[in-house]
């Protein structure tokens, strides 16, 4: 038990001071639980379902889907184990498989192409805009007799062109649906991320904006036949304790991480908030060097990653990580250029095929203090004044 919880406890400097990295000043992001109040209420809603002990689909869950549906605007919230199990119910709730064609971005995180990929659906990857959001115009060139959903993401916390695309998927009459995994607490013209489309999923594992202490998703949806649909799919397929209508997994949401995103929900506009002051401060102060996430009018990313992009990209992320500034590159490859998916790679994503090599993700989050996002921006002034 006592090594255990030792080797639990090393601190994270240990591999940096084996490779003679200097110590950590701005980590990436910081994810335990320090603050006295916080743990507290966390392990208070703990604590009620350890008493009630009903540790699958508790009143918790009931509670936090009717919660997470008004936060968004939406009729219905499917809590489910993870925002990959959002995205592969959607499309088999949506009756996708085999011969069906999903037009996709080229830049996520894999588990958007999988979901598509796992239904027998083929992906079909799309271009990205200078947003590094799904370019409606290669979408709208990509449709066939085939298509029957788009799936954009809100990558980094910015919410994609959902007006065009909402367009695109009316006048084809094919469903839209809205990985919002990234962008939970993002505003766009007034409407909320998980609000977008015939459909939203969004991933609430320990590491997004709005976070559990581990796995879990949701689904969104104002149509009540798919939430009925959903409900079967999320258990095996069963429509009560006896019947079977559909094959499908075992994807319910765990009761306590339902009881800690009740408790999280309510500090995730002050999460953004924080996140969005870092945000402006290094679009003012950085945008003179690198290309910065910048927002429109009327827009409110969740800045999930901050995420900028330069030529010097590689050179940079060494000369930040030799001052302790915890930069890292996410999705360093296409997902069409995956070695998974070498026959869906086309010459239909040019754009990202460049920009993928120039983005860079700099520590961006609640927990960092003022000096901290200073010497950020210090850092990279002093790289390129250097
Ligand atoms: C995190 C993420 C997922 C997957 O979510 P999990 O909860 O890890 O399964 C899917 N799509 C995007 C865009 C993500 O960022």
């Amino acid at each position: 038990m006592s090594n255990i919880k030792s080797e639990i406890l090393r601190p994270i400097t240990e591999p940096e001071k084996e490779k003679n990295l200097p110590q950590v000043r701005v980590p990436f992001l910081d994810l335990k639980i320090n603050s006295e109040m916080k743990r507290n209420e966390l392990l208070e809603s703990i604590d009620i379902v350890f008493q009630h002990g009903i540790f699958i689909m508790g009143p918790e869950v009931g509670q936090f889907e009717e919660e997470v549906a008004k936060y968004t605007n939406r009729n219905f919230a499917i809590g489910v184990g993870s925002g990959s199990d959002a995205l592969l119910l959607t499309l088999m709730a949506l009756g996708i498989g085999e011969g069906d064609e999903v037009i996709t971005t080229s830049l996520s995180w894999i588990a958007t192409a999988n979901a598509i990929r796992l239904t027998g659906a083929t992906p079909v990857f799309a271009d990205i805009k200078e947003d590094l959001n799904i370019d409606p115009e290669s979408v709208d060139k990509l449709i066939t007799s085939k298509t029957k959903a788009i799936l954009p993401v809100d990558y980094t916390g910015r919410i994609a062109d959902m007006t065009a695309l909402t367009e695109i998927s009316k006048s084809k009459s094919i469903f839209l649906i809205e990985d919002a995994s990234q962008a939970f607490g993002a505003k766009k013209n007034g409407k909320t991320a998980g609000s977008f489309g015939n459909i939203s999923c969004i991933s609430l594992n320990s590491m997004k904006v709005f976070a559990s202490i581990g796995e879990a998703g949701v689904i969104l949806t104002d149509d009540e036949s798919l939430y009925e649909r959903l409900k079967i799919l999320r258990y095996n397929g069963m429509i009560d304790k006896e019947k079977c209508v559909q094959p499908s997994l075992n994807c319910r949401l765990d009761t306590v991480q339902a009881a800690v995103l009740l408790k999280r929900l309510p500090y995730v506009d002050e999460i953004v908030g924080k996140r969005r002051e870092i945000g402006k401060f290094f679009n003012k102060e950085l945008n003179k060097y690198v290309k910065v996430p910048w927002e429109e009018r009327n827009v409110q990313n969740a800045y999930y990653v901050y995420t900028i992009q330069t030529k010097q990209r590689n050179e940079l992320l060494k000369y930040l990580l030799s001052s302790g500034v915890e930069a890292k590159i996410r999705d360093p490859i296409l997902m069409p250029e995956q070695e998974a998916y070498s026959e869906f790679a086309s010459d239909q994503y040019p754009l990202a095929k460049k920009l993928v090599n120039d983005l860079l993700c700099l520590p961006c989050n609640e927990t960092m203090n003022l000096s901290q996002s200073k010497y950020v921006v210090d850092k990279v002034k002093e790289f390129f004044n250097n």
